[in-house]
Formats: C-alpha cells, sequence, structure tokens
C-alpha cells in the first residue's frame, strides 16, 4: 500500500475523483500518467513494423524447431492476447502471435509488430502462471515502446537524411530487404533482438505496469529474472545477452510497482498453465543440439558497395577521403571507416571489421632504440597481426611514396570473419615521427577487385602532418 494514491484522493472530492477516473480511458486512470515510458523517435509507420516482424519471424520459424500442440499454443496465445490488450501504446495493427521454441534453453524475445517467442525451457522453470505472464509482459513492452524498430530508426539516421529515409521506408515490398540494400542487412537481425539496457529498464516498467493492470501480481517478472539468475546461472547467458540486466532491476520494479494503484488480490496462478506444464512434459524431449547460430550472427548479404561521392575524415595528424555511405568509428588508437553492415559478429572474439579501412599507429619495439626501419618496423606489426590470424599469409610486398615519404605497401590473405570465406587485406604503412602509420584496406576476397578502386583513391587523397 502506499501513500501517494491516497493522498491525491484525499486532496480531491469524492465526486470529482470519481470524475476524473470515468474521464481517462479505461485501463490508464493510475499507471500510464505517472509512469515515465513513451516510445521513441522511429521512422517506421506501424504497418511497416508489423511487415519486418512478420518477414523475420517466417525467418525465424523455418529455422527453428517450435512446439506445435494445439493446447499449449493455445495456453499461450490466451495469456498473451489478454497481456497485451492491457498494454500502453497498442495498435490493432500488432499482430500478438505467440509461440513457443522447442527448446531446453530459458528464453524469449519479441520481434516489431507483436511476434513474442517464449522458449519450452522457460515454460518449464517458471513457478506459476504469474511468472510466464511476467516474460511476456516484458516481450510485449518492447513491442509497444517499438524498440527493435527505433534502434533501427536511429542506426538509418545515422546514414542519411530524414527526408531520404522517408522516402525509402514509404516505398512497398519487403523492408527486410529494403533494408539489407541500405546496409542494414546484417544490422536487423541482430539490432531486432539486441536490447539495450535502458530498453530493457523500460520493458520492466511497462510490463510491471502491463501485469498489475491484468490483475497478476506485478513483482511475477523481478521474480522469474531473479530465479533464473540464481538456479539456472549457466542457462541464463542467452537471456541476458539480449537482455542486458538494468541497474537496481528488481529495486527499480518494487518503487515503480505503488505508483501503480492500490494492492489488489493478485493472480498468481490458474490450472490452465499446470495443465500445460504437465502437457509439455508428456510430449518429446525438445532437440537437444542447438540447430543453428543465433540470427545476429548471420549476414544476409554484403553491405552496398561504396559510393563514389566522397567525405573527408580529419584524424589525428591525417585526414582522409572516404565513401559518403560509410561511418566512422573511432577510439583512442584507431579509425576504422566501414561501410554499414561492414562489422561482423563472431561467435568467440565478439565483433570483426569484414569490409572498410582501418587506420592507426604502432609502435614498433625497435622505436625506443631511436634509429628503426620501415620493412622491419611493417614485419612486426605483420606479427602482432598474426597472433589473431594465424593463416595470415603476404601475397607481395612493394615499396611505394605517400606524399614523398618511403611506405611499404602489403597486399595480405587471411580468414574473413564471413563464415567460410576468405579476405584480401592492403596493409600501407609508412613512418609518422616515431610511429608506423598503417592503414588496412579490407574487403572479402571476392569482393576485393571491385573496392579496391576506392581504396586507391582513398590511399591518394591521405594527408599526413
Ligand atoms: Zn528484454
Amino acid at each position: 500500500m502506499n501513500g501517494g494514491w491516497r493522498r491525491r484522493l484525499a486532496q480531491r472530492s469524492v465526486v470529482s475523483a470519481v470524475l476524473a477516473l470515468l474521464l481517462l480511458p479505461p485501463g490508464m486512470a493510475w499507471g500510464v500518467e505517472s509512469l515515465k515510458f513513451k516510445p521513441g523517435f522511429n521512422l517506421f509507420k506501424v504497418q511497416q513494423e508489423v511487415q519486418l516482424g512478420k518477414e523475420n519471424a517466417e525467418q525465424i520459424d523455418k529455422e527453428f524447431p517450435l512446439v506445435t500442440d494445439p493446447q499449449v499454443l493455445r495456453y499461450v496465445n490466451d495469456v498473451g492476447r489478454r497481456l497485451a490488450s492491457f498494454a500502453p501504446y497498442n495498435n490493432s495493427e500488432y499482430a500478438w502471435t505467440f509461440k513457443v521454441m522447442d527448446s531446453p534453453d530459458i528464453n524469449a524475445f519479441a520481434l516489431p509488430g507483436g511476434y513474442i517467442y517464449v522458449t519450452r525451457g522457460a515454460i518449464m522453470v517458471v513457478e506459476n502462471e504469474a511468472q510466464i505472464a511476467g516474460v511476456m509482459a516484458h516481450e510485449s513492452g518492447h513491442v509497444v515502446m517499438r524498440h527493435g524498430t527505433h534502434e533501427i530508426s536511429q542506426a538509418l539516421l545515422a546514414q542519411a537524411p530524414l527526408a531520404i529515409l522517408g522516402g525509402i521506408l514509404g516505398q512497398t515490398g519487403s523492408i527486410t530487404a529494403q533494408l539489407a540494400e541500405m546496409g542494414l542487412g546484417l544490422g536487423v537481425n541482430s539490432i531486432l533482438l539486441k536490447n539495450s539496457r535502458s530498453a530493457e529498464s523500460q520493458a520492466d516498467e511497462v510490463g510491471t505496469y502491463i501485469l498489475y493492470q491484468a490483475g497478476y501480481d506485478p513483482h511475477a517478472m523481478a521474480r522469474f529474472f531473479e530465479i533464473i539468475q540464481k538456479k539456472y546461472p549457466e542457462k541464463t547467458i542467452q537471456f541476458f545477452s539480449d537482455h542486458p540486466v538494468p541497474e537496481n532491476r528488481i529495486k527499480a520494479v518494487d518503487s515503480e510497482i505503488p505508483l501503480l494503484g492500490p494492492a489488489k488480490e493478485w493472480k498468481t496462478n490458474s490450472p490452465e498453465f499446470e495443465a500445460t506444464k504437465e502437457r509439455l512434459l508428456s510430449l518429446p524431449a525438445p532437440p537437444t543440439t542447438t540447430p543453428a547460430p543465433p540470427p545476429s550472427a548471420r549476414s544476409s548479404g554484403p553491405p552496398p558497395l561504396p559510393s563514389s561521392r566522397f567525405i573527408r575524415f580529419e584524424g589525428k595528424g591525417f585526414a582522409i577521403d572516404y565513401p559518403d555511405n560509410w561511418q566512422v568509428q573511432q577510439n583512442e588508437d584507431a579509425v576504422a571507416l566501414i561501410p554499414l553492415g561492414g562489422i561482423v559478429e563472431e561467435a568467440e572474439s565478439g565483433t570483426a571489421q569484414a569490409y572498410g579501412t582501418s587506420i592507426s599507429r604502432f609502435q614498433p619495439s625497435s622505436s625506443r632504440r631511436g634509429n628503426w626501419g620501415l620493412i622491419d618496423a611493417t614485419q612486426e606489426l605483420l606479427d602482432t597481426m598474426r597472433l589473431s590470424n594465424p593463416n595470415l599469409r603476404v601475397i607481395k610486398q612493394d615499396g611505394l611514396k605517400l606524399e614523398g615519404r618511403p611506405a611499404l605497401s602489403t597486399l595480405l590473405e587471411t580468414d574473413s570473419p564471413l563464415q567460410g570465406q576468405k579476405e584480401r587485406d592492403l596493409l600501407v604503412t609508412t613512418r609518422q615521427s616515431d610511429s608506423l602509420f598503417s592503414l588496412i584496406f579490407i574487403a572479402p576476397e571476392s569482393l576485393f577487385d571491385a573496392y579496391k578502386p576506392t581504396f586507391d583513391a582513398m590511399l591518394e587523397s591521405l594527408e599526413l602532418r
């Protein structure tokens, strides 16, 4: 119980309080206006969003085993759709389709437009209906806050002016294909499924709100997260890689609950939930082998070819032109110029650049002795690169001049982070005061010739200071 809502009531006459309640849309009396959530910037029309979700759901349904038992499906859809009917910012276009992945893992995710998946493992570990409802309410939170398309919209905005984007997304046809054309092919799946910490807190907040409105114990969602973290730490990695844990999750949820309204007789369980669990137990065990890499590790096609229009990048001690459909990523040590979709996710090392240019400075160990040579320093750099690329092979090495300075051009072959492909790298090195200035031009072997004119033009534009 809490003082806030009581105080609010006490300040008004009973009549005006009742009137206020009547004037508000059903389900909105307490919660939404006292909470902070609101969907973020978005370029997608709801229809396009649903279409994008549908296309990706079809892909997932093809690649992952699903529970097809009608009793189980009826149950999750009954619970899920009832929850959705209490969701803020709901839209009649949303599909609200709930599916069960036939996997012992504990996981759940939502695609834009209301395509929600929970695993069989998740249903088996929850203690009651309120907890699985909590998981579905959290996922519904991602849907109505439009987290997936919000992220894509941000990525698109970084790439092109709003006016152009409006036109591109206004076309009909496959949204996934349109995004792939814009270089977001690889990005879509990973963007759609990977949530940020702030998106997580928001989904928690909205999920808790939905649970409360639907009459469930609103603590149930946070309780579920607690259970899997404590009891099944080995199974939680997958879940929390898609749903990073917001700080103080339980505390945040607990402090929200009093804002939702008075405590009620909350529903925690149902005979239907127990029957569904039993039904799942009676079905053949789920396939234990992981059938496919997670969607985020798949590339759905190469980035668009480099634009012939260039932008100037001013770095520390250098400047270079790069195609205007590439992006800049930089940290203290390096600058990467990358086409959208040019970064590939790898199982072991996180992400790797498969296309574009990487610029950095290398400190050869011989530089401490003062007098050092370009060839030896380049060799030392190659040895360092070989530590993470054991199959790195030098094809040929030539001398050249960069703005009058002696430089080395080294053509390399190695394994591409794109599965099963070879990569071609052109390493260009020159001395810049006490360090080795290096540029690496990167493309899969099959596309290197297509990228070569761009690489040459970039090198031509290089200015060292
Ligand atoms: Zn989440």
